[in-house]
């Protein structure tokens, strides 16, 4: 497990541009179909913005029509934490980075095999690294 990443929202306006500042740390939601990653089917691993962990495989990506990029699976559970959210009035379920609790999407149960799970995740959270 690694160690917690604590930051201000000083030290993270430096390291970052507003949209991913606005959705990591403030947990805005990028416009669908604006990012970097939804339509991308380059091969590798998909790193938090923020802290660098390992997230996301693009073995695991797949289609889901919705303008973001989807994923039937985190790298590793223990990467990533997930948080009910009732914000807009809907119950959601957040996932963040499990390192240093960046805001990085959502997960629903309307995923494809073999997990049946779409995580929902803002490209501005994500750092593709090509594998
Ligand atoms: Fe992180």
């Amino acid at each position: 497990m690694k160690e917690k990443v604590n930051k201000t929202d000083e030290e993270w306006r430096r390291q970052l541009t507003d949209e991913q500042f606005a959705v990591t740390r403030k947990k805005a939601t990028e416009r669908p179909f604006t990012g970097q990653y939804h339509a991308s089917k380059e091969v590798g691993v998909y790193r938090c913005v923020c802290c660098g962990t390992e997230l996301f495989d693009s073995g695991t990506k797949f289609d889901s029509g919705t303008g973001w990029p989807s994923f039937w699976a985190p790298v590793n559970d223990d990467h990533v934490a997930t948080e009910e959210d009732y914000s807009f009035g809907m119950r959601r379920v957040e996932v963040l980075c499990r390192v240093c609790d960046a805001h990085l999407g959502h997960v629903f149960d309307d995923g494809p095999a073999p997990t049946y799970q779409r995580y929902c995740i803002n490209s501005a959270s994500l750092k593709h690294e090509k594998g």
